[in-house]
């Protein structure tokens, strides 16, 4: 059955979103159509403000749409800790746990064993941080599979070197997952029961 072009166009659209496939797509597409236009600009607005507005802090990889981030900007934060993260996604997951110390994102984007070799990572603003004498303990909390293994004795090496203390979140993540999507408690347990590297 062919359907009018701006829908067909709307459902293409939104087909390029994660988890959708084509009959969610096509219900959403239903439901936008039944809602007040104003109410699809607002939609449409915001999505644009996000992507527009919306970056990793420069500092600490946060998403912000100021500088310095709402996190690097809170003194009330424990400045001697460090989490060493692969995505800021993983942020909005270690924030969930109660964590109150700094952030260090890498915004690695590509695949270690099969792209790029570590040298591709700009580790110099890291290397700023450690260097700027505040720091006393990095947590890694890098995902729990074969990159982020690499990742991790590499920076607990390079760390160490900086005499400052590596420790690494305990066991207990599913291994070949996500920080991002761990839930709160597994992940809190984990971080209470960081281990020196
Ligand atoms: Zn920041």
């Amino acid at each position: 059955m062919r359907l009018a072009r701006p829908l067909e166009n709307l459902i293409d659209q939104l087909l390029i979103l994660p988890t959708i496939g084509p009959k969610t797509a096509q219900r959403l597409a239903l439901f936008i159509l039944k809602l007040p236009v104003g109410e699809v600009r607002q939609l449409a607005q915001a999505m644009v403000d996000c992507r527009e507005k919306v970056y990793p802090c420069p500092r600490c990889g946060y998403l912000t749409d100021v500088e310095p981030c709402i996190i690097c900007r809170d003194e009330s934060r424990d400045q001697s800790i460090l989490c060493v993260a692969e995505e800021a996604s993983d942020i909005i997951a270690m924030e969930r746990t109660g964590f109150r110390g700094c952030y260090f994102v890498l915004n690695k984007n590509f695949n270690l064993m099969e792209d790029k070799g570590l040298e591709e990572i700009d580790l110099q603003p890291y290397m700023e941080r450690l260097q700027s004498g505040k720091v006393k303990e990095v947590v890694l909390a890098l995902n729990p599979d074969i990159d982020g293994e690499i990742l991790s004795r590499y920076l607990a090496k390079i760390t160490a070197a900086q005499e400052v203390k590596v420790t690494r979140l305990a066991h207990g993540l599913p291994v070949g997952g996500d920080i991002e999507f761990a839930d709160e408690l597994t992940l809190r347990r984990a971080l209470e029961g960081r281990k020196e590297f």
